[in-house]
């Protein structure tokens, strides 16, 4: 997607700090920190959210998690524990429509609501 600025990143027309990258996947640092480890995991091709999922994008999300854990792992995160989440249009505050997996941690997070 040509105004998508996620695969703009993922290209490098946007720069970006990157942290792990495979076939699929690039993980990089959000540019607004929510806390002190903050890491945005995208798979390259474009999906919109998880409402534009199909089946064929099941291997390709799941990735997603199995690169997370190993990133936590780097980061020193799995034993304090981390938070993973995807938002999904209004409500939940998606404002980058191109799917991403937000990894939280490095301090105790609030509860949810
Ligand atoms: P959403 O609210 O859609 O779930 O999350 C989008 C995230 O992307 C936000 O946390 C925001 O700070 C981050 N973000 C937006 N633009 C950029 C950018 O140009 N570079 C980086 N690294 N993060 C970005
Ligand atoms: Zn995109």
């Amino acid at each position: 997607m040509s105004d998508c600025i996620f695969c703009k990143i993922i290209n490098g027309e946007i720069p970006s700090t990157s942290v792990f990258q495979d076939e699929q996947t690039y993980a990089f640092r959000d540019i607004a920190p929510a806390a002190p480890t903050h890491i945005l995991i995208v798979p390259k091709q474009h999906i919109d959210s998880v409402n534009a999922m199909t089946e064929a994008d099941e291997q390709v999300i799941g990735h997603l998690f199995n690169v997370a854990r190993q990133i936590a792992a780097q980061e020193g995160l799995s034993e304090p524990g981390y938070r993973l989440i995807i938002n999904t249009n209004a409500n939940a505050g998606q404002t980058v429509f191109h799917i991403h997996l937000h990894l939280l941690g490095g301090r105790q997070l609030k509860a949810m609501g």
